[in-house]
């Protein structure tokens, strides 16, 4: 029986590792900048977290959970996606008693059940921030600027950042009586999903990806353009603040979020180079989340970004990132030395470098060989001369320059060169 990775799911390897070592790197540095905490939470929670938190008419909540009852009879499932659980956190932990606001980050794996093509997958890796505790939109646009920072540290200039505002319960029920009323003699043209949403939550037909609903609501009234008195200020005062940090943006009034928490403040980040999936990264405030997980009314932030889609789009961009660290030296072996020099190999280590040797009792041509493929910068071949005078020839594989070397001096050696 031969077994293949489960659909949806990806192996990642060396060297491609290499690179996401580097992104997890840089979001973590830049998130320290802005006084964000790492926060690790459960893989999976009780189903009904994710049924309130993200909300019961979402696609996620609807189609795409992978729940299952444990042996002990709850409902699990395998987190959708990260704000939920740093929700429950907050609250469980008394996180409200902390300086305020409580900035933590995240890199999680999501599972979400969908039709796997380019750039979805069924378990796929995030990066996240929630901001809880603050109200104004000083604190939007600060983690929009995070974002900018972190795509310029990862090379992306090219990124563009859309903003837009979907009110609050207040405005928003006036605005989705306005939207049922014009969509309603459009309701033939919509798709099986939009005729459901249309009963259930007419704000996410704006949302649709199938052409044929885009068509119709391309018209349509939009939440931006009918915000009451508070969220106008709080919209004008992100694009501000934007301003004031120098970012660029476009207002998009077609960006409402899959979530059903969101409220006011709306962003994506968007690239031509992500397949049809072309959303790298989307957030939002979420000013009822903490309330509808049992803690007390609370504002919140946060926003989470698809880590598969960043690669791809550093690819598409054709932007290099940092190799995988190749060995140093390669200790090759001539005749009966193998317990030298895997001593002194280990000694090398200890000092911190990346060194190796051989260990399958290949020939010296056949190590030589190895050694060249394996990238590393210097050979030294450990023999009968080499183990009798305590010295040796360090040769540098690229320019072909040989040095006489003491091997009691080795790490000193290299760690300079
Ligand atoms: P989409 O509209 O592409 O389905 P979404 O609105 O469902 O995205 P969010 O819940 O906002 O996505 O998740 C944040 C980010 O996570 C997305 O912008 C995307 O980069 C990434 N993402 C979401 N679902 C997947 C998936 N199935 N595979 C890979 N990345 C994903
Ligand atoms: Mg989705």
């Amino acid at each position: 029986m031969k077994f293949s990775a489960p659909k949806g799911t990806r192996d990642l390897l060396p060297p491609e590792t290499a690179a996401w070592q580097h992104a997890e790197h840089v979001f973590g540095d830049v998130c320290r900048r802005f006084g964000y905490g790492e926060i690790r939470l459960p893989t999976f929670e009780q189903t009904e977290l994710f049924q309130r938190g993200v909300g019961d008419t979402t696609d996620i909540v609807q189609k795409e959970m992978y729940t299952f009852p444990d042996k002990g009879g709850r409902s699990l499932t395998l987190r959708p996606e990260g704000t939920a659980g740093v929700v429950r956190s907050y609250v469980e932990n008394g996180m409200a008693s902390w300086p305020s606001p409580v900035r933590l980050y995240y890199a999680i794996t999501a599972f979400r059940y969908e039709n796997v093509q380019k750039g979805r997958y069924r378990e796929f890796h995030q990066f996240g921030c929630e901001a809880i505790g603050a109200a104004g939109p000083a604190i939007d646009a600060e983690l929009i600027s995070l974002l900018q920072l972190f795509f310029a540290q990862m090379g992306l200039a090219e990124t563009k950042l859309r903003i837009n505002s979907i009110g609050c319960p207040v405005c928003r029920e006036a605005y989705q009586a306005l939207l049922r009323d014009w969509l309603k003699p459009h309701l033939p043209q919509l798709c099986d999903n939009c005729q459901d949403r249309f009963v259930r939550n007419p704000l996410r037909i704006i949302d649709c990806k199938e052409t044929r609903c885009q068509a119709v609501t391309a018209q349509a009234p939009a939440q931006a353009d009918h915000l009451c008195a508070d969220c106008q200020a709080h919209f004008d005062g992100l694009q501000h603040q934007l301003n004031v940090l120098g970012l660029s943006y476009v207002i998009d009034r077609r960006i409402v979020r899959g979530l059903d928490y969101y409220t006011r403040t709306v962003f994506e980040f968007v690239s031509e180079h992500v397949g049809t999936q072309g959303t790298i990264c989307g957030g939002g405030r979420y000013d009822g989340l903490i309330e509808t997980v049992g803690g007390a009314p609370t504002p919140g932030i946060g926003f989470a970004l698809g880590v598969e889609r960043l690669l791809m789009e550093l690819d598409a961009q054709g932007i290099q990132t940092p190799p995988a660290p190749t060995p140093v030296l390669f200790l090759a072996i001539a005749g009966d030395h193998e317990d030298e020099a895997r001593r002194l190999c280990f000694r090398l280590r200890q000092a911190g470098l990346a060194v190796e040797t051989d260990l399958l009792g290949r020939s010296l041509k056949a190590q030589m060989k190895y050694a060249g493929k394996s990238g590393t910068r210097y050979v030294l071949v450990l023999g009968d001369d080499e183990a009798a005078s305590g010295s040796g020839r360090l040769r540098n594989l690229e320019t072909r320059a040989e040095t006489e070397v003491r091997l009691d001096q080795l790490e000193q050696h290299l760690l300079e060169a």
